[in-house]
């Protein structure tokens, strides 16, 4: 149940995190960890969580 994953790809696109630039913060509404590399958190991105399914800019 309370699986910790750590966010290692971005959650829009998938890539890897490995460069810099990516942010990782709690999901709003579960508070799992996800992760978005620079590129979608420049273009605001959608995205949605795994875990809940919250979707969010
Ligand atoms: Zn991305
Ligand atoms: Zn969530």
């Amino acid at each position: 149940m309370a699986r910790k994953e750590k966010a290692e790809k971005c959650i829009s696109c998938g890539v890897n995190l490995i460069e810099r630039g990516y942010v990782r913060y709690p999901c709003p509404q579960c508070g799992a960890e996800l992760g978005r590399c620079a590129a979608c958190r420049h273009q605001s991105n959608p995205y949605k969580c795994q875990g809940c399914g919250f979707e969010g800019p």
